[in-house]
């Protein structure tokens, strides 16, 4: 097994990464685009779409310079990340014929680790443009140009996109990136596609170009939202894009604590920080050796669950710095000893259940784990309902 991030001897968590599962969502991912209905009406007119994994983050939080190169073997040839730190941490892990994306783009002086680290800019404003095109390597280097048609973030309005193209033989890649995708029905995602058809428009040629639409939401809303490029991210980590539909891939990540203490109560007491739980007479609590320091959300406080095989154990009061108290009073005890490893996110309950429990979304959790947490690639099991 590997391992990285914090020593594992006297950790009082783990954080467990199945490798295999996230491979083999980037596998589906890759698999279903090929037959995937109405891709001839993807935006853009090249053949074929590509399936890139978006790694930022340190790929959500999974350890970027393990989770690319596995996908590498995959057969995974684009990869995204934010900003050129990420990239060239990266770079040294990824063969160079992996193209390597910078979403956020090049800015005046980083030229020469484009070049050298062999980076992919994403072009994103008539300024980025014109500084870029005028880098001596430009007319033979590959670039996105990012159009906004909607998220008025980062992107080039199409107003600013320049009349003809400076390098014919050398076109850019055009994407977009939509702001409804988890929304399936939401009008704006049609209004999206018409406007990018519409920038196409404007550059000679455009409808000819290679395009990149979807994300990890376009991809489920399918092919008109697709481009010859789609950019996965939370899908591969397991995440839902659309959370109210069923979760299309297998969970990948596994988070657990370590039970410290258990406290047999006698007489009625209140739980933790401020008060705010309040237990009775027979209840029995397991104290755990994970908080918000780790990244487990302090909204979670009285309104997540832990598991422990078919047992669900609330969190009673404030999840605290390093401590979270579970209710197990319903627990057999032979199965709770001190030293117990119990799923605060497992396949039973994944990031989708504890971010909607505590307010948050999945992209939030998974990027939210601390350093504390030691990381461990292997599998992470099936399921109660899969094993019953
Ligand atoms: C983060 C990001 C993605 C990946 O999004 P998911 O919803 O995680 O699939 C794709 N494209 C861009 C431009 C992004 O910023």
């Amino acid at each position: 097994m590997e391992t990285s991030g914090a020593q594992t001897v006297g950790a009082t968590t783990a954080l467990t990464i199945d490798l295999d599962a996230l491979v083999g969502n980037w596998c589906r991912i890759r698999d279903a685009l090929g037959a995937a209905p109405g891709c001839s009406g993807a935006p853009g007119g090249a053949a074929g779409t590509e399936a890139a994994a978006v790694v930022k983050a340190d790929a959500y939080g999974c350890g970027a310079r393990t989770v690319a190169p596995a996908l590498y073997r995959a057969g995974c040839r684009t990869f995204f990340v934010a900003n050129l730190s990420e990239a060239l941490d990266l770079r040294p892990v990824l063969p160079r014929d992996a193209a390597l994306a910078v979403l956020c783009g090049p800015h005046p002086g980083e030229e020469g680790f484009y070049r050298d680290a062999g980076l992919t800019p994403v072009l994103n404003s008539a300024t980025q443009m014109a500084f870029w095109h005028a880098v001596p390597f430009a007319a033979t280097w590959p670039c996105f140009w990012h159009i906004d048609t909607g998220m008025t973030r980062l992107g080039l309005d199409p107003d600013d996109l320049p009349p003809a193209l400076p390098y014919p033989d050398n076109p850019p890649v055009l994407m977009t990136h939509l702001a409804c995708a988890d929304e399936p029905e939401h009008p704006v995602n049609p209004d999206q596609v018409a406007r990018f058809r519409a920038a196409l428009d404007r550059i000679p040629g455009g409808h000819a170009l290679r395009t990149s639409v979807g994300a990890s939401g376009g991809i489920v809303l399918g092919g008109p939202y697709h481009g010859n490029l789609v950019r996965p991210g939370i899908v591969l980590y397991g995440g839902n894009p659309a959370p109210g539909h069923a979760a299309p891939l297998s969970p990948v990540v596994r988070l657990q604590a370590k039970i410290l203490q258990i406290r047999h109560i006698d007489t009625p007491k209140t739980v933790g920080y401020g008060a705010t739980a309040r237990v009775e007479k027979g209840a029995r609590l397991a104290t755990v050796g994970i908080g918000y320091a780790d990244g487990y959300p302090r909204s979670a406080s009285n309104r997540a669950v832990a598991c422990l095989g078919d047992y669900r154990l609330p969190v009673t009061g404030r999840v605290s710095m390093d401590l979270v108290t579970l209710d197990v009073s319903h627990v057999p005890e032979h199965l709770t000893p001190p030293g117990t490893m119990v799923d605060m996110i497992g396949p039973d309950y994944g990031i989708e259940d504890l971010a909607q429990a505590a307010g948050l979304i999945s992209y939030e959790i998974l990027t939210g784990l601390k350093p504390r947490c030691p990381r461990v690639y292997g599998p992470i099991g099936p399921g109660r309902e899969e094993t019953a």
